[in-house]
């Protein structure tokens, strides 16, 4: 059983008269492309439940009563550093497009949403803390902050102060929400203190006084926010991430503190694991990076959706926009949609089709003629070549609509692919007009290979033959021919069109070349050679 059909087959329907699966994120900054692996899940989880015919709804959270704890590389840090330490909400946007910060790192993730087809109903902490809806619970947790203590003793063993009251008040002084600590409750207001030591990030103004808790005027540490969320929301599902779902972490704690001050049990939990990404060397040079925007730019979103969902959440995803790790997914998606065609599919295919589902979004599966990318990649670095042409040449029918419009699709992703992420090494440059000069390092046994080469590519192919496959397959038996290792043999074309010794497979890159030109190269590369040597 698919693992988010799982999960929607043990949910339960809860208070709400369905069933609540709620994220959320902290808009603290761009933000990285493993922070769409819980959006996607979450999603996964919301169709997967309709799919079994039950009430849900996706409702995702924006934490951004949150302070501000590090200025990113990114912005200007003479600008911000001052609103280190206030509520996200509070700080000025990086730019005039957004009113507030939070709002604009959110704005950018949730273009990365609506791409992705994915529309959860999206709240704003600071609505829910100045509308008062979390009121009635700050006064619960401040009059049970005994009850709070003891669930960080116990779950994380970390030790509060006697007097330490659950709350953070905006310091009316400062504006900082992060340095603020509150020692006392009557009922109304709650006496606080703006630290100097606080954080090791920030530091208070030393302000300190009454103030009503309420309406806005500071928020919960947020592990105990995250349980009024639950019972304020009536949240029924809710996974995190595995740094928060450690033995002792911030979920076991929240779940304890539901369990003691609420007197409920805590929301359906399973920890999903960490996207990582390894940034290419180019990709930083560059600029570009693995933001959620930057990957969902390069990435068609069915694909997207498919990185995250064919990987159970206990897995790590490993993920770099190298040469290898996209064309693999590309490969494997288009694997799955071949397999979707086939006439006879047994039950284990079947099964193996539901990431694919998903990642249309749950209807039939759409299929299209598959074109590989690796080769679409190759030729579009091939000059004066008209790709469209080559893609109808290359492919079995001619190519519907659909077919033509993931095709178009491809095309973009693999020029953006070329443009900003691939390494020098995973460029294809083909010495077209000159010969490469590292042709001066072929040995005498590789000179005998090409000229051998130019004798089977003249008797054993024409132009009608001259494709991928069979130019591998003589590539190889001419090497066995002259009994030289393929590795060599494979080298010597690599030196003779690529300048280099390594390229993708050899009889591809011979075939995006026309006949005559190879033959022409080979001979004379052998000719030159064969003078020099001689
Ligand atoms: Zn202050």
């Amino acid at each position: 059983m698919f693992w988010a059909d799982k999960i929607a087959a043990d949910a339960q329907v809860g208070s709400q008269g369905e069933i609540i699966v709620n994220d959320s994120k902290t808009p603290s900054g761009r933000v990285h492309v493993g922070s769409l692996r819980g959006v996607v899940i979450h999603d996964a989880i919301e169709r997967a439940s309709k799919h079994a015919g039950k009430p849900v709804k996706f409702i995702y959270g924006v934490d951004d009563y949150d302070a501000l704890d590090t200025v990113p590389g990114y912005l200007d840090k003479a600008k911000f550093s001052p609103y280190l330490g206030f509520p996200l909400c509070n700080v000025p946007s990086p730019d005039e497009n957004a009113p507030d910060y939070a709002k604009y790192f959110m704005g950018e993730f949730l273009e990365v949403f609506e791409y992705l087809g994915i529309k959860p109903e999206i709240y704003y902490l600071r609505d829910r803390y100045r509308s008062g809806q979390l009121n009635h619970h700050i006064d619960l947790f401040l009059k049970n902050a005994h009850l709070v203590r003891e669930a960080y003793l116990e779950v994380s063993k970390a030790k509060r102060a006697e007097n330490w009251l659950p709350f953070h008040p905006i310091c009316e002084n400062c504006g900082k929400i992060a340095t603020t600590v509150t020692t006392d409750y009557n009922g109304k207001e709650v006496f606080y203190t703006c630290e100097p030591n606080a954080t090791n990030w920030v530091k208070g103004c030393g302000h300190s006084g009454w103030v009503s808790p309420f309406d806005g005027n500071g928020k919960l540490p947020w592990k105990v926010e995250w349980v009024a969320k639950w019972d304020i929301l009536g949240i029924n599902i809710e996974m995190a991430g595995k740094d928060h779902s450690q033995k002792g972490g911030s979920r076991d704690v929240a779940n304890s503190i539901c369990r003691k001050v609420l007197g409920k049990e805590p929301p359906f939990h399973s920890p999903y694991e960490f996207i990582l990404v390894n940034g290419t060397k180019m990709s930083s040079s560059k600029g570009v990076g693995s933001s959620a925007k930057e990957i969902a730019d390069l990435i068609p979103p069915e694909l997207l959706r498919f990185l995250m969902l064919r990987t159970p959440p206990k897995t790590v995803i490993n993920f770099s926009p190298n040469y290898e790790t996209i064309t693999r997914l590309f490969r494997d998606y288009d694997a799955l949609i071949d397999k979707s065609r086939s006439e006879s599919k047994s039950e284990s295919d079947m099964e193996e089709l539901i990431p694919l589902l998903y990642s249309q979004l749950i209807e039939e599966i759409k299929s299209y003629q598959t074109f590989d990318f690796s080769t679409l990649i190759s030729l579009l670095q091939v000059p004066h070549l008209d790709i469209k042409a080559e893609i109808e040449n290359r492919s079995a029918a001619p190519l519907n609509e659909f077919d033509w419009q993931i095709a178009n699709q491809r095309i973009t992703s693999a020029r953006k692919w070329l443009q900003d992420y691939a390494d020098e090494e995973e460029k294809l440059v083909i010495y077209l007009d000159k010969i490469p000069d590292r042709v001066a390092e072929l040995t005498p046994e590789q000179i005998a290979y090409l000229e051998q080469l130019i004798v089977n590519l003249k008797t054993n192919l024409d132009s009608s033959t001259w494709d991928g496959d069979t130019l591998q397959t003589t590539l190889f038996s001419t090497s066995k021919e002259v009994e030289l290792p393929v590795k060599d043999a494979f080298k010597a074309v690599y030196l003779s069109f690529l300048g280099k010794e390594r390229g993708p497979k050899a009889g591809f890159l011979l075939s995006y070349l026309d006949r005559e030109f190879v033959i022409a190269r080979l001979q004379a590369i052998t000719n030159s050679t064969t003078g020099i040597l001689g």
